[in-house]
């Protein structure tokens, strides 16, 4: 984001004062003026200014769920970055294009945006039951089912069944961090609780658990996308 990219939305108002901007969408700047303002003022106002605003927008990004899925704003894969875009297509409902890390929506199904990006992380999300598989593998744990939803009150969970279940959400999160969250709940078939015993054995498996309990706790609400009904 830099300022010649900004568009603005203006209003008036008899308020007096100095000007108060808000986030309107990915690049769009809502500013409140009193009357009589002139844009020449306004757009000094706003370089002057540059620190603030440019913050206003990236906490649109990291820390409030994405609102109404704007075309051009950024969503997370495995860690990286991508881009939403809607744009006419024939008989496909989206399309995800690695080398430009962008994915598509089809325009006609704008509408369904909300739905379409959950098919196209759930089946991303796929990876985590593999992942999951993999390092029970490695380290030994016997996992009985793993189960994959859309869960944003927590990461994962594991029953005495040994039944592991992980969040959707998690296929956003830097692997690392994926890692970490497998793990703590494959230690829990091991101690079914968060006792000295459990943060040994998890530590011994993942040495950095510490910092990658301190990014979901930062980083985390950001990847709840979606409205929770
Ligand atoms: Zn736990």
């Amino acid at each position: 984001m830099n300022i010649e990219e900004l568009k603005l939305e203006l209003k008036y108002t008899s308020r007096r004062g100095s000007l108060c901007y808000s986030v309107k969408d990915h690049n769009t700047l809502a500013v409140k003026a009193p009357h009589g303002t002139s844009m020449d003022y306004i757009r000094e106002d706003i370089s002057r200014n540059w620190d603030k605003v440019h913050k206003l927008f990236e906490s649109y990004y990291l820390d409030s769920p994405v609102r109404g899925f704007a075309d051009g704003i950024k969503l997370f894969l495995m860690g990286a970055e991508i881009i939403l875009r809607y744009k006419t297509m024939d008989s496909i409902a989206f399309h995800f294009n690695p080398d430009e890390n962008t994915l598509y929506i089809a325009k006609d199904l704008q509408n369904e945006v909300e739905s379409l990006l959950k098919c196209f992380f759930s089946h991303k999300a796929e990876y985590l039951r593999v992942r999951c598989r993999y390092l029970a593998m490695q380290h030994n744990f016997r996992v009985n089912r793993i189960n994959l939803r859309w869960v944003s009150s927590k990461w994962g969970s594991c029953s005495v069944k040994g039944n592991v279940t992980l969040s959707n959400y998690l296929i956003m999160a830097p692997k690392a961090i994926q890692d970490y969250i497998i793990l703590h709940e494959l230690c829990h078939l091991r101690h079914m609780n968060h006792s000295k015993d459990f943060y040994a054995l998890l530590q011994k498996l993942d040495a950095q658990y510490k910092e990658h309990r301190a990014w979901l706790k930062d980083k985390g609400r950001a990847l709840r996308i979606f409205h929770q009904k």
